[in-house]
């Protein structure tokens, strides 16, 4: 309602080692078409610093990820903005392959959740993820609670007890204390062997739903998995896509419609995020109204005030109308 989005999500750094197939920072039309993110600038050292922190005060958001590329390229500066975040009471959340150590005083944070992308087994997670290996990971997580987070891919959803034996292993680990499934999401005209069939899609949710119960660390409620087995149909259904600001590497341009970029098919979207948000949304309050109606009256107010309060900014910018009162007192209407 204030006209402040509640999560931005920022690619740290253009860089990464890894060569992932399937990775969408890097696709082609992750950024429209006519730039690619290695393509832009993108900052370091203190630079980064303060402008990944100016960003979040002027934002303002309540909780941020920081992807990439690969964050650990930018470990210190990332330490520094985690540690500002922190002071900021901003929760944070930071994707990573793990494919450096991990500094030992993120484990210290109190707002922070350290997710690791760990896609299948060792044999097919190492022909994937190198330089990222299984032996990497389990050397880097040392001393660290994490998030396994797993995509499911159309080759791992076909083979009987695959999820199982990844479940067993991670859950095996004392730095593990929860495990995320997500599935491959495709882009508009995708013809891939990641790309899950409708019938893989059922398959993988039943297997979940069973997982969990055997796994306790494997995280999914009813609502995310019914959610996941009908996922919103259009970026304009999405509340996680229509709640999150998310910047591309030179922390100016803008990924869109979410942080997946591109054209993804909203309708086989297998986005932890999207469907968590969506279980979120068609919660009943009092059995009565679902939260996702309330939200789309907050988020009319919202964009309106944020529409108004961008015009101002722009006037003030312009030398004009600087006596009507700044963001704050917009707010103060409001
Ligand atoms: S680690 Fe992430 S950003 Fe790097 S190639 Fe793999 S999926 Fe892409
Ligand atoms: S998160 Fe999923 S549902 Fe939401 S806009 Fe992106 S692809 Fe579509």
């Amino acid at each position: 309602m204030s006209g402040y989005r509640p999560f931005l999500s920022l690619e740290i750094t253009k860089e990464c080692p890894l060569r992932c197939p399937g990775c969408y920072a890097y696709a082609p039309e992750h950024l429209g078409g006519e730039t690619l993110l290695r393509q832009l600038s993108d900052y370091k050292g203190d630079e980064l610093v303060r402008r990944a922190v100016a960003m979040v005060k002027e934002l303002r958001p309540l909780h941020v990820s920081i992807i990439g590329g690969e964050p650990l390229v930018r470990y210190r500066e990332v330490s520094e903005i985690l540690k500002r975040l922190e002071a900021l009471g901003v929760r944070a959340q930071l994707v990573t392959s793990a494919v450096r150590p991990i500094p030992p005083e993120w484990a210290m944070l109190k707002n922070l959740q350290l997710v690791v992308s760990i896609d299948g087994l060792q044999p097919e997670h190492d022909r994937r993820r190198t330089p990222a290996t299984y032996a990497r990971i389990q050397e880097h997580i040392s001393g660290q609670k994490i998030t396994v987070h797993c995509t499911i891919t159309r080759q791992f959803a076909q083979r009987d007890g695959y999820l199982e034996e990844f479940s067993r292993f991670w859950s095996a680990k004392e730095e593990v204390k929860r495990i995320w499934f997500s599935s491959y999401t495709p882009q508009d005209g995708e013809i891939s062997d990641e790309r899950l069939r409708p019938e893989d899609r059922t398959a993988v949710v039943r297997e979940v739903r069973r997982l969990r119960n055997r796994y306790p660390k494997v995280h999914a409620t009813d609502q995310m998995l019914d959610a996941f087995a009908k996922p919103p149909q259009s970026p304009e259904e999405c509340i996680f896509a229509r709640t999150t600001d998310c910047y591309a590497a030179d922390l100016t341009t803008k990924v869109t419609p979410c942080q997946l970029g591109g054209k993804p098919v909203c309708a086989e979207c297998g986005c932890l995020a999207s469907v968590g948000m969506a279980a979120v949304g068609r919660h009943r309050l009092a059995g009565l109204v679902t939260l996702e109606s309330l939200f789309a009256a907050s988020f009319r107010i919202g964009e309106n005030v944020r529409k108004r309060r961008m015009e101002k900014a722009a006037a003030r910018t312009e030398g004009r109308g600087s006596q009507a009162g700044g963001p704050e007192a917009l707010e103060g209407e409001v």
